[in-house]
Order: C-alpha cells, then structure tokens, then sequence
C-alpha cells in the first residue's frame, strides 16, 4: 500500500456550464501567490506527518488535477513539481499525472511538461462536436481538441487519457457514437467516459429548470453507456472502473489507489487527504488558502476519523467501482480482519439474488446490471 500524492490547481480559463468543481475562472494574479502557498504546504508536509508508516513511502504516484493545471505558465508548474521532488522523492517509475485542457496546451508547454517529468497526461476533450462543446460552455472547440492531442504524441506523451461526456441534454445515441469513434481513432491508452451530472446551482441546471433544454434522457444515457462498454471491449480496451477504460499496462495507477482506499496526501485549496483513519481536507477558497499560508497556518478547514464501520463501507463502495477486480477478499480481511462475506451477510446476499453483485472465492464485484445501478448498490454499505 503506497501513499499516493494529490495537488490541487483551482484555476480555469472559465467555468463551465455544468461546473460545481472547486474551480475559479480567471484570477491570473492569484497564480503565483497560489505557487507559493503549495509550494509551502508541500515542503512542510514532512515534519507535518512524520507518523506516515514506512512501508507507504515513498510515494509511487502523483496527480496534478483541477481546476486546470495546464493553465498554469511552466515556471510555476517547475517550481511545485520542484517542491514535490523534495518532500517526497518519486522513484523513476513513479506515475507523474496531469490533467490539461484544450485551449490552454501548446507544443512548447506540452513538451516542457514531459521534460518536467509528467509522464501522463490527461487531456479533458468532452466532446469532438462543436455543439456540445458550446452547451457544456467549454472553453474550446473539436478542433483545438484534436489539435492537442496530436501535440501531446508530438511531445512524447505516450500515456495518454481523453475524458469524454455523455448525456447531454438532446444528445442522440448517433452523435454519442460519433465523439467516442473520434477518440478511438486517437488510439489513446485510457479513456474516461463520464454521464453528465447536472448540479443545481450551474448554469447547466438553470437552462433546464428554466425549459430552455430538455433534461438529460436516462434511458438514452444508459444505452450510450451500454453501447460504449461493448465498443470499447471490441477495441481491445480493459473496463476496470465504471467510467475508465485502458489499454493492458495503462490503468491509472493513482486512482486505482484510491478506488482501493489507499493512503493519500492532497495539497492545494480543496484537496482531501486520507491517512490511516483519519480524513481533513482544505480550505475551498484558494485566497483563503493562499492568506492561511502566507501567515504560516495551516490550510486545513476540517477532519474526521472515519470508525471501523464506514471505513469499511467506503472500501466496499470504492472497491465495487472496479470493474474486474471488484473487492479483494484478502486484502478486505487482511485490513479489518474479517471477509467481506463475514462483514455483510445479509446485505451481499440480497444484492446477490438482485442480480446485482457476483460473489466469487477471491473478490465481490458488480454484475453489468449492477454497474448500471450502482449508486443503488453503494448505498446499502451505508451505516444508518
Ligand atoms: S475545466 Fe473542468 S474544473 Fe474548469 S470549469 Fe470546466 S469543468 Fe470545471
């Protein structure tokens, strides 16, 4: 069990229709305030966590996520990952990520970045239809898209993940096909496919309410997804969590850690951190964050330590994300002592003669109805 390490840049060139991440448009002037603050988090880390059990270090991954980290200008992006070195020295074979946006990569930076050591980039594309992009309120088009993921290959980039959405309100199985085609011609290594999740408060939300778009066809996007499971499958793609797809060797190694309920260090404004049983996460507000720092406080807003029973729930819900591996019999007994099996009799039972789960010697994992409806399953986990 490796820590895993998470770094949080709020920045974005504009927020997106359908955004309620902790993201801020604009604010170039906040960006090397911002640096520093990280930069510091990350350097007291050390003397902050010296309980961190040995067999966790060091750490064997690390994502850059957002927000839009590519937004950042490469001096700034050196300096954290600097930082990062210097904390937490990465074996060479650590997994480096970065998520980047369309529209805010050139080949200069692009290139800069795999120097730096990001050796997987993780492009957001969305969509390859003018249209979509437009309604998501993304900040570039299919072009640029395309455009970008031909630099990344250009500069070395040979671990590549595109993010798409389905779902989209008044979105047709055809014109599903279509983006998903686009990216498979691309021949990345990994692809995510997200259902759009309208969040009240977005300008998303606020259209559909208001009549001006239908809302999103739950029928339709479970047949996107369908259809997208056996065309993948087809072009040699693993399903091994529910939205993620890759090629043999190229599942991310950082979030597996965490469907696993690994250890993680996060810094930045927003970023969650899990150690042992105990959880904080930060300030949301990255000005908050950058004064907090600034007066040499810490960024942490708030914690819990999680007991025994949602602990175990949470490896449960996480685990049941993965699609083959599901949750590992031994390594669920090896951590609370007792079989999945022992811990929720009846509950796996139930979930069993649904059709929802496989119950197998060596794992417990979702059948393909139950991947359908897993928020259904993971809620059973629940403590009341
Ligand atoms: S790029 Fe991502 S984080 Fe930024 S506004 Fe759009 S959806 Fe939100």
């Amino acid at each position: 069990m490796a820590l895993g390490l998470y770094l949080h840049i709020p920045f974005c060139k504009a927020k997106c229709a359908y955004c309620d991440f902790a993201s801020v448009p604009g604010r170039p002037e906040w960006f090397a305030p911002y640096t520093d603050a990280l930069c510091a988090e990350i350097a007291g880390a050390p003397a902050r966590f010296p309980d961190i059990p040995p067999d966790q270090l060091p750490p064997r991954t690390a994502y850059i996520g957002g927000g839009t980290p590519s937004i950042l200008p490469i001096p700034l992006l050196e300096r954290i990952l600097r930082a990062l070195q210097e904390a937490f020295p990465l074996p060479a074979d650590a997994e480096i990520s970065m998520e980047a946006n369309p529209g805010t990569v050139e080949p200069d930076s692009l290139r800069r970045l795999r120097i730096l050591g990001i050796n997987r980039l993780s492009l957001g594309v969305q969509s390859f239809r003018d249209a979509e992009l437009r309604l998501l309120g993304r900040v570039h088009d299919a072009e640029q898209a395309r455009q970008a993921i031909r630099w990344a290959r250009q500069a070395g980039f040979d671990n590549l993940n595109l993010d798409l959405i389905f779902g989209l309100p008044g979105q047709s199985l055809e014109e599903w096909k279509q983006s998903l085609e686009e990216a498979l011609a691309f021949a990345s290594q990994h692809i995510s496919l997200y259902a759009l999740s309208v969040e009240e408060g977005t300008p998303l939300a606020e259209m559909i309410n208001g009549g001006k778009l239908p809302a999103p066809d739950d029928d339709r996007t479970a047949d996107m997804y369908l259809w997208a499971e056996e065309r993948l499958e087809a072009a040699g793609y693993l399903h091994y969590e529910i939205s993620n797809w890759a090629l043999p060797g190229y599942m991310c190694r950082h979030n597996l850690g965490t469907w696993r309920n690994e250890p993680y260090l996060g810094f930045g404004s927003a970023a969650h951190s899990h150690l042992g049983r105990r959880r904080w996460w930060n300030v949301r507000d990255p000005q908050a964050y950058i004064q907090r720092l600034q007066a040499g406080l810490s960024p942490m807003e708030g914690e819990e330590t999680l007991t025994e029973e949602l602990d175990m729930a949470e490896t449960m819900i996480l685990g049941l994300r993965l699609v083959e591996e599901g949750v590992e019999v031994e390594r669920f007994r090896r951590r609370y002592g007792r079989t999945p099996a022992e811990a929720y009799p009846e509950i796996l039972a139930r979930l069993s003669a649904q059709g929802l789960i496989e119950i197998l010697p060596e794992r417990v994992r979702l059948t393909r109805r139950g991947r359908l409806l897993g928020n259904q399953v993971f809620a059973r986990f629940l403590p009341d």
